[in-house]
């Protein structure tokens, strides 16, 4: 469940939410994001199949993101392997998620 920017999505609340399929999970997830990101979703948007599906649903930021389109575009498992990393998109990112930028690291270390 690691993502091409490095997340993992496993562990994240939207996600597990979604596999639960736990309206209550769901609430506390859009509460999150409201006090976090100021996001205001209902927790009925609150849906998530995971970076790796291929047409599954995203929320957010996972919607539109330029480094899983770049990965998929270029073939790549994840930016790891990427000969032009640590790209523009990638560094913005990590800027923006220290967990992703944390996450990544460890898949780089093996
Ligand atoms: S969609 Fe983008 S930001 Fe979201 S988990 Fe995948 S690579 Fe990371
Ligand atoms: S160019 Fe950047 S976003 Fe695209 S695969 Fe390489 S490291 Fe990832």
């Amino acid at each position: 469940m690691i993502a091409y920017c490095g997340l993992n999505c496993s562990r994240c609340p939207t996600f597990i939410a979604t596999r639960n399929d736990d309206d209550a999970a769901r609430e506390k997830t859009a509460a999150l994001y409201a006090q976090k990101f100021g996001m205001q979703l209902k927790k009925e948007e609150i849906n998530c199949d995971g970076c790796l599906s291929e047409g599954g649903r995203k929320i957010g930021y996972c919607q539109v993101c330029e480094i899983r389109q770049c990965c998929l575009g270029k073939g790549l498992e994840h930016c790891a392997v990427c000969p032009e990393e640590p790209c523009e998109k990638l560094v913005k990112f990590h800027e923006f998620s220290p967990e992703a930028k944390a996450a990544f690291a460890a898949l780089k270390r093996g």
